[in-house]
């Protein structure tokens, strides 16, 4: 069988390869034949080989962590699937036994094993998964969105577990990834009053329309500062950022337009090494949240969300198929496709 494989240790090295068939080896695994497997910001580092992933990621690896498909083979004591069953799977494999996971914390388990980075990841035609960390795909979703559906997961963690936005209030979302437009349809779930997203140039070509599709308002930071739009938009300060972008800029920038007493929620990981100014931090009191990953409540709520129509990934998706791995990569480098899939099926 076929798996997309990162084969050197330099930036590119993306390929299609013959890897081993995965097999059923405990009574609690369920092999999944992968229809779709999607692009995350952490494969396009993985792709680019940034430094700050040479320390720990294992190569060759099988890269990917966001695949849905179909069920078709069950260890004896599984319950939860069936052959046949439309399901995806969890990005991280947990160990179950440090403190974090007995506290049900499995998202920053001591022992955490990523999928695409130190350990084979999904982005190959079969792949196994414990019962535990599968779920069930609604049946109105495709399997790309089944598989783009993990992105969301973060999104759903960091605004609904992490973060605690108040009815009628004015958040910004720096990022037009799938984790921000995601992090923004939540937080008008939460009754947020006014919600824009923030980009840059680079931004403006495929994501912001996409921003602007999904009914926010956007601002492109390098013509206006976000102080001065708000300024101009409703003479006051936000009351949260939900901070998307990794950019050490955007991370830089919170304390210029949060109002005291403000809300910071971090989820964009940073390439580099970002400054902070922690002495306007604590002269405004704005608190910091932090986000990371998700948990089998995280994933069971974004399903439901997307199934009922609620939130939607679906315009975000471009698919690919398997003679255009490449293209599919340079396509989410130069963020031309917000989230690239590839079919495998
Ligand atoms: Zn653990
Ligand atoms: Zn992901």
């Amino acid at each position: 069988m076929y798996g997309i494989v990162k084969t050197h240790k330099e930036c590119g090295h993306v390929s299609l390869e013959e890897v081993p068939k995965p097999v059923i080896a405990d009574v609690h695994d369920v092999l999944v034949e992968v229809h779709s497997a999607a692009i995350c910001g952490s494969d396009l580092h993985a792709y680019e080989y940034i430094p700050s992933y040479q320390s720990f990621m294992k190569v060759p690896v099988v890269l990917g962590h966001e695949c849905s498909g179909i069920v078709v083979g069950v260890g004896k004591d599984v319950t939860e699937f069936k052959i046949g069953d439309r399901v995806m799977g969890e990005s991280n494999i947990y160990c179950g036994k440090c403190k974090n996971c007995r506290e049900g914390n499995t998202h920053i388990c001591e022992h955490n094993l990523m999928r695409g980075l130190t350990t084979d990841g999904v982005m190959r035609e079969y792949v196994v998964f414990g019962e535990k960390n599968l779920h069930h795909v609604p049946s109105n979703l495709s399997f790309s969105e089944g598989a783009a559906a993990q992105a969301a997961t973060v999104s759903v963690h960091g605004v609904l577990r992490r973060f605690n936005i108040s009815v009628g209030s004015t958040v910004i979302v720096t990022g037009v990834g799938i984790i921000g437009l995601v992090a923004a349809q939540l937080a008008r779930l939460c009754g947020a009053g006014n919600v824009t997203v923030v980009g840059t140039d680079a931004d403006m070509a495929t994501r912001m329309p996409i921003a602007e599709s999904l009914g926010f308002h956007t601002l492109n930071c390098q013509k206006q500062s976000i102080g001065e739009y708000l300024q101009d938009s409703i003479g006051d300060k936000a009351d949260y950022v939900i901070e998307c972008s990794g950019a050490g800029s955007a991370i830089d920038a919170i304390p210029t337009y949060i109002r005291k007493g403000g809300e910071a929620l971090l989820l964009g990981l940073p390439g580099r090494e970002v400054s902070f100014k922690f002495a306007d931090i604590i002269r405004s009191e704005i608190n910091i949240r932090t986000a990371y990953t998700s948990t089998w409540k995280d994933y069971e709520e974004t399903l439901h969300l997307l199934g009922s129509g609620a939130m939607s990934i679906a315009p975000m998706i471009k698919e690919y198929s398997l003679n255009k791995v490449e293209e599919a990569f340079e396509a989410g480098v130069s963020k031309t496709v917000l989230k690239p899939v590839f079919k495998f099926k």
